[in-house]
Parts: structure tokens; sequence; C-alpha cells
């Protein structure tokens, strides 16, 4: 059996844990590794790694570790087909959504190249008499990040460029259930000239989060997952005295207004709703018509969509499919529970993607689209996050009572409205209780110069990742005011200037 371990020090290394987790094909079903679950030895190994890469790392010139980002962008993007193969191996994910994940990664590198220019502080002169006054933006030390399966290069890559450009070291804990990218990575970080220890990854589980969230030489923690956890990162770090950003679990809701043009609408929705089969933090999982006849439109245009989705292999020898199969059995076990609760609820069943049959792929974990409507807000399909293809569709009367939906849930990551009218456009982008909100457009990520986080419980901690708030977050502020009073020259320094 294939085993994944762990990157120390420049190095792959095996570690001291006697504790296993399997890594599984989802196209197949079958068990295609094994992964390493660090002890907590093997963390302090890495943190210690980390902690001693520190000094000379945070000494190099921001212009040379630029460099070492701008040939790790060139080598991501030589390697491009290998990673995405091994993305979609262990995630299940199609070869087109890898490709994607990693254009999305690799943004964010070529934002961290830049980091020497947005690291400069500021500087006031004679803030007083003979005094002057500057900023300057310095490294934390060894940071720590901790991933969530379903985006095994794009997440980290959120993390660690910006950490590692601004002077920082690392330490990555990827999720267990596919964790082979992110030593890929790690290995490209060092043949693009990354000292030995200034990026280490260390696989594991609780054990191995539990020591980066209380070891005193860690002093920032970034993690991205679901959101009871989330929220456990963010109070145990933090009751650590370290600086944590805790990114959360998701519900979006995509509104739809009578005038939106129902054609592009409907498109963007299986897109958002069904790419990726559903795994993204920021796909659409309820839809929002307003006006039952938007709604009566709206779920015949879905319904003819869905009967052409095509769900399959995420690698395959002819043209993508729609929608790869969920990462784990459990997973999909998990899925289809939530399919039998809304029923039970009393929401139709108008779409039911159990039914879905993938030829030759029977052991895999796959289900198709699924699609519900009348689901009202109470439900637990309406309040619960599912993380696979199930849209629901939760009808409106009006704009403010689709606000209202949308501002009394309990998450706030992302959102969208469809609609020709501007004002309403407006309204929606001023009243609405969410940190990401698309017009016309069904998962508005912002650009890597922009920064990712939403509000309510989608997000623990004050800082966004990336854009400025990442450097704000990978960097720590210190403000010197300093007098050098005019007139008063050392005796030393008393020489007249050579004329030749
Ligand atoms: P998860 O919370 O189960 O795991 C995330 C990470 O936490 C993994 O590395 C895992 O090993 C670790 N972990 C799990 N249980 C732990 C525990 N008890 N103590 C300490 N560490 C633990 O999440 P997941 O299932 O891997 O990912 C899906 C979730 O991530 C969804 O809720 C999704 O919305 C969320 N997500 C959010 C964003 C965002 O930007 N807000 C982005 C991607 C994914």
């Amino acid at each position: 059996m294939n085993q994944i371990h762990h990157f120390l020090d420049g190095q792959s290394v095996t570690g001291h844990s006697e504790r296993f987790a399997p890594v599984y094909n989802p196209a197949t079903g079958e068990q295609a590794a094994q992964v390493a679950l660090a002890s907590a030895d093997d963390t302090r190994t890495a943190i210690a790694s980390a902690h001693a890469a520190f000094p000379a790392w945070s000494k190099t010139t921001p212009l040379k570790r630029a460099r070492i980002m701008f040939k790790f962008k060139a080598l991501v993007e030589a390697h491009a087909d290998e990673l995405a193969t091994l993305i979609s191996q262990e995630h299940g994910k199609v070869f087109s959504d890898a490709k994607g994940e990693l254009t999305r990664g690799l943004e964010v590198v070529e934002f961290a190249c830049g980091i020497p220019h947005l690291q400069k502080g500021q500087h006031s002169l004679d803030v007083g008499t003979g005094i002057d006054s500057f900023s300057l933006m310095q490294p934390l030390g060894v940071c720590a990040g901790i991933s969530p399966f379903n985006f095994p290069a794009m997440v980290p890559m959120w993390m660690f460029p910006i950490a590692l450009a601004c002077g920082n070291t690392f330490v990555m804990k990827p999720s267990e259930k596919d964790p082979s990218t992110p030593l890929r990575l790690a290995e490209l970080l060092t043949e693009a000239g990354l000292p030995d220890g200034v990026f280490n990854v260390v696989n594991g589980d609780k054990e191995a989060v539990d020591v980066l969230l209380s070891d005193e030489r860690v002093q920032a923690v970034s993690f991205v997952g679901s959101t009871p956890i989330a929220e456990y990162i963010y109070a145990t770090a933090s009751s650590h005295g370290k600086r944590v950003q805790a990114l959360g679990g998701a519900k979006n809701h995509m509104v739809i207004m009578p005038d939106a043009d129902l054609d592009q609408a409907v498109d963007a929705l299986m897109g958002a709703a069904y790419g990726s089969a559903g795994e993204r933090c920021m796909a659409i999982s309820v839809a929002v018509p307003v006006g039952e006849e938007t709604a009566r439109r709206l779920r015949e245009k879905l319904v003819a969509k869905l009967d052409g989705l095509r769900v399959g292999p995420g690698l395959n020898d002819g043209p993508d499919n729609d929608m790869g199969p969920l990462v784990t059995r459990e997973h999909l076990e998990k899925v289809r529970g939530y399919i039998d609760i809304g029923v039970e609820e009393g929401a139709e069943l108008v779409v039911d993607g159990r039914q879905t049959q993938v030829p030759g792929a029977d052991g895999g974990f796959f289900i198709g689209g699924t699609l519900f409507d009348h689901v009202k807000p109470g439900m637990r399909i309406h309040s619960e996050e599912i993380f696979g293809p199930v849209l629901s569709i939760a009808r409106a009367a009006s704009f403010d009572d689709a606000v209202a939906m949308i501002n009394d849930h309990e998450f706030g990551n992302g959102t969208a409205i469809f609609t020709r009218d501007g004002d309403a456009a407006r309204q929606f982008c001023e009243q609405i209780q969410v940190g990401m909100v698309g017009v016309n457009v069904p998962i508005p990520v912002p650009m890597a110069f922009y920064s990712f986080g939403g509000w309510k419980r989608s997000l623990f901690g004050p800082l966004h990742v990336h854009g400025q708030d990442g450097v704000r977050f990978y960097t720590r502020m210190k403000t010197v005011t300093q007098r050098w009073p005019s007139g008063i020259r050392s005796e030393t320094n008393q020489f007249t200037m050579p004329t030749h």
C-alpha cells in the first residue's frame, strides 16, 4: 500500500506515529494509499524546523523572497497537468475544475510576488521638532495553516505564499482526505530555491492540530474548514495568544428577480450549484426566485438542464464530465441522508440524484444533481450546510423577503442577485449581511488582490484571507518615533569632506 508521509526540513520524512488514515480514489471507491497521522512529537519537529529557519528567512531581502515565488509560480505552471491529476485522483473533481483550482491558487502566488511593495511601512518627517515617525511591517515567525479537503491546492495557496513572501516560516497541515498535492507543492517550493525548513507539511488529524494551536513557537494560525471546527480553532488558538483567522461553512443563496435574464441565471446556477459536486464553500445551494412566475419558469428550466448533467469520473479519456464523485463514502452517505431529511421535512424532491447511474463506476462515490422545491427557512436542508450537489428552491414573495431570508441565516459567506434592475442590485449590495456578493455573478470569489472571507458564522477573526488583509495578517506593525536634534553633532563627525 502506497504510504504518504510528511515534508520536514526540505525532505520527505516518515515520522514516528503508527496511526494512518485511508486515502481513496473516489471515482472507483478503492483505497489508493494511506496517510500517516503525525504524532504530537512529529508536529513539534516540524515547528522546530520552521522556528530554526525563521531568523535567516526573515532577514532574506524581500526581493529574494519574491524571486523564489516567481520561480515557484513557473514550476506550478509547468507541472499543472500532473498536479491537477493528483487533485482529481484524491478529491474526485473533474480535471478542468482541478486546473481551475490551480489557476486561482496561482493568482495568490502572483500577488505574493508583489509583496515587497505592500510590505512597505509609512514615514512622516518632522512630526515634532527634529522628530520623525515611521512604521515597519515585520513578519511574525512560525505560522500554521490547516486546510479542508475541498481545495487541496488552492486553500493552502491562499495562505503560505503570502506568509512566506512576508518573511514568515510555515507549517501546513492539509486535509487527511487528499494530502498528496500540498506535499508536491512543498517539493516545488524547494526546487524554486526555498531554504530547508521554511515550509513544512505535517499530515495528520486533531492530534497534530492541537499542537499547532498550543505550541508557543507558533505565532499565527490560518484555518479553513467547517464551522464547528473553525470555532474550536479560533477559541483554542486565541486562548494561547495566537493571531487567528478561521473560515467556516456556508449556505449561499442566489436571488433571481422577475426581470432577470433567466437563461443566464439558470446557466450560472447549474455551474454554481453542481460544479465540483457542490463541494465548494462558495457553491450556491439555495435559489431564491422572487414571485411565483419566476419560480415556475426557473424550476422548469433547471429540470431540463439537470437532465443533461454529465456525472462521471474526474479523469476520463473523452470530454470532461460536469461533475465527479464526492470525496468519501462517509460524505456520500451524509449527503444522501440530507435528501431523506428534506423529504421528511415536506420539501418537494423534484430531481433525485440518488437514482443517477454512472455506467462502469459502480464502486465510486457518485450521486447525481438533486433539486428540491418549496424549501422553507426552518427546514434542516435550508439551515444546515449539505456540501453536495443538492440545490434547494426557496421561494420569496418579494425582494425584501429574499433579503430577510438571507440575513436571518446563520452563515454569511457568499450570495448573488440576478437582475437587470440597477436599483435592486444596489439595495442588495448595501443591505445584505454577507461577506462576498455577486451581481449577475454566481460565485463572487474575490481576486487575489482583494480579500476573501464571509460574515457571521462563516468567519471567526477580523481579517480575511489574501489581498491587503492577508498581508496584515502575516505581518506585525511596529511604529518608531525617533528624534535627532539638529545642530548637535558628535565630536568624531566634526570633519570636513575632502575636496578632490
Ligand atoms: P473539516 O472542518 O472537517 O476539516 C478541516 C481541517 O480541520 C482538516 O485539516 C481536518 O484534519 C481538521 N480537523 C477536523 N476535525 C478536527 C478536530 N476535531 N480538531 C482539530 N482539527 C480538525 O472540513 P472539511 O470537511 O475538510 O471541509 C469542508 C468544510 O470546509 C465545509 O464546511 C466548507 O464550507 C468549508 N470550507 C470553507 C471555506 C471558506 O472559505 N469559508 C473554503 C473551503 C471549505
